[in-house]
């Protein structure tokens, strides 16, 4: 099966960060060439997203994106690929695309997270590699019915979205 993971290129990091978001892997480094970058994908077997018109090769796969809203360029991606099977949110760090752990309440102190965060008994979040921690909020519910309505997501990911949070 053919893997589903991403290598923005240019000028995409609100979409980047959207991907992330809902769980897709998309590596990201603003400063890389676009050489570097195609080279990148074909190594991790991974689709190249970019506003330049690259033509796909047999072992290059290429997503050209347009020169628009992150939401748009998001539609783009999910009209080619079906992007619901993917979608896990809370699962990867927005900033450096690792997978991330869920934290036991008792160790909230050891992570260092706001006695305000920890009083709400939200499900909480960590990245291993960059150290950042997240926690369960409303904006990813925000997000969602923003994609839902724009009929850029199917229903199917706001279903998952609340069971995820109930368990
Ligand atoms: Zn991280």
């Amino acid at each position: 099966m053919l893997s589903n993971t991403f290598i923005a290129e240019g000028k995409l990091k609100r979409l980047v960060k959207l991907l992330r978001m809902l769980g897709l892997s998309c590596e990201y480094d603003g400063g890389e060439s676009l050489q570097h970058a195609m080279q990148r994908a074909i190594l991790k077997d991974s689709i190249l997203l970019t506003l330049k018109p690259i033509l796909p090769t047999r072992r290059l796969r290429v997503i050209q994106l347009p020169e628009s809203s992150h939401f748009n360029q998001f539609e783009k991606i999910s009209n080619l690929i079906p992007i619901t099977e993917f979608y896990n949110p809370f699962s990867r760090c927005l900033i450096c695309n690792s997978i991330l752990r869920g934290i036991k309440e008792d160790n909230s102190i050891k992570f260092n997270i706001p006695e305000s965060v920890s009083e709400r008994g939200l499900q909480l979040f960590h990245c291993n590699t960059c150290e950042k921690v997240y926690w369960e909020g409303s904006h990813i519910q925000k997000m969602l019915s923003r994609l839902i309505k724009a009929r850029i997501l199917d229903k199917k990911a706001n279903i998952l979205y609340e069971n995820q949070v109930d368990s």
